[in-house]
């Protein structure tokens, strides 16, 4: 069911279970609990068909939990893998084989993949309210609920799927934590040739207007409607990263990529926004967090759609389960799932902001068409601590190695 906020004298409505937030961790919130038969309503601030500045790349890791939740992949541009690019050594590269992720990934542009999402929740019977603004209710330090367009919700579980930390976030104490990276990254959309393409395009060796290496990548993402998702972003370790100018950056990366794609001129004024990658605090009595709330971003490739849907299940998994324990078992397996890797991921942005490490690190990474394929299997999650071969091993190694260096690296990090 969809229905606007319009403002109305306090009344106080029940729930089973309310989410804040209607992007892909709220959504697959949503689908799971409505499919349950929990009666959920989920608050959505921005319009039906609201857009979010992002590369609306769907790596296998997230196809993987959209089948999950049985969604329909056809309007999506299927994508067999990354064409990885860094100064002169280009690599294409499949998505690896193997694995317990698909062999494909797909670009699906934002705009349609959310409004997609959030319909499948209201098919499956979950309560959508558009352009309504909520908070959470707090009483003797519990969430009990949310206030929205002038009325108050209660429910015994509100999942705070707001995405990059916001008003929301603020209330709860969920904010990112300062001493971790985070990112930032912008995006336009352009008609080009190669709109079919079936690979993501990355290139590793970006620098900005002073000449010094960022730490981060700018994309060619093809859409297959006849345009392609160009952007860059950036981590938070590099040297001058408060004075990057994110539109010199993406203007920079264009001049690079407009010849080879034919790229038309962009179709809307570029946007950007932030990449969360850490929270100080993901649940509490009567609330938890999915997706950029919990600051699910991961660093080594800004991916958080995946993340997004992954958690946003596991919370009504864990609710469904048992209300009464939901948050703090929902902190423990999501911890158990993601903890370890985001925490390489983010020491990893700190060895990658040392513009000689980084040079170095991209010579290692493309150097061969093996390390490559390592690279991206590793950077994109889809290996874990458990996975046998190359990938797996290498990254437990850089598990162990980064762990020691870390202190280090932080405390010779490149000035802010
Ligand atoms: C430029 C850029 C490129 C990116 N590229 C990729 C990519 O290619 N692939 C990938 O996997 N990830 C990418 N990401 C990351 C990805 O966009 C996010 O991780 C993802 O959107 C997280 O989903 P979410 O549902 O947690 O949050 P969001 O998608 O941000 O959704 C949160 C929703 O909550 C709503 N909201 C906020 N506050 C309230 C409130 N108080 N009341 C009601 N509603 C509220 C917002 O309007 C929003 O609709 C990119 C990010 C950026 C910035």
């Amino acid at each position: 069911m969809i229905s606007l906020c319009r403002w109305q004298a306090g009344g106080v409505q029940q729930r089973d279970l309310l989410v804040i937030g209607g992007g892909p961790a709220g959504a697959a919130a949503a689908i799971r609990a409505a499919r349950a038969g929990v009666n959920v309503t989920v608050f959505e601030k921005g319009p039906h068909g609201r857009d979010k500045v992002c590369g609306d790349g769907l790596t296998p890791r997230a196809v993987a939990a959209l089948d999950e939740l049985d969604i329909d992949l056809a309007p999506a541009h299927r994508i067999d893998g990354l064409r990885m690019i860094a100064g002169k050594t280009t690599r294409e590269l499949a998505w690896p084989s193997g694995t317990r992720f698909p062999d494909h990934g797909a670009v699906w542009p934002r705009k349609r993949f959310d409004t997609h999402l959030i319909d499948v929740a209201i098919e499956a019977g979950a309560e959508v309210r558009f352009e309504c603004e909520a908070l959470p209710t707090v009483e003797a330090g519990r969430v009990t609920g949310v206030a929205a367009g002038g009325d108050t919700y209660t429910a015994p579980l509100t999942i705070l799927a707001a995405g990059a930390q916001g008003a929301a976030a603020k209330l709860l104490g969920a904010a990112r934590d300062p001493d971790e990276p985070f990112g930032l990254a912008i995006r336009a959309y352009a008609e080009t040739p190669r709109h079919a393409e079936r690979h993501l395009e990355a290139c590793l060796s970006l620098r900005d207007e002073h000449g010094t290496p960022v730490p981060g990548y700018g994309w060619m993402f093809p859409a297959g409607d006849g345009t392609v998702n160009i952007g860059v972003g950036a981590l938070s370790t590099m040297k001058g990263f408060k004075k990057l100018n994110l539109n010199t950056l993406l203007e920079q990366y264009a001049s690079i990529v407009r010849e080879p794609w034919t790229l038309g001129p962009y179709l809307d004024k570029p946007r950007a926004w932030r990449l969360p990658m850490s929270c100080i605090k993901r649940h509490g009595p009567g609330w938890v967090a999915v997706g950029d709330a919990a600051g699910f971003v991961n660093p080594m490739n800004g991916e958080g759609i995946d993340y997004g849907l992954e958690s946003g299940m596991l919370a009504v998994d864990c609710f469904l389960d048992n209300s009464a324990t939901a948050a703090e078992q929902y902190d423990l397996l999501v911890g158990q799932r993601f903890d370890s890797f985001l925490r390489t991921g983010r020491r990893f942005s700190f060895l990658i902001g040392h513009p000689l490490l980084l040079r170095t690190g991209l010579r290692v990474a493309v150097g061969t068409q093996t390390t490559a394929d390592i690279t991206l299997a590793v950077m994109g999650n889809l290996v874990d601590s458990t996975t046998p071969g190359a990938a797996g091993r290498v990254l437990r190694l850089a598990d162990r190695v980064l762990r020691i260096a870390d202190p280090l690296l932080r405390r010779t990090r490149a000035a802010p």
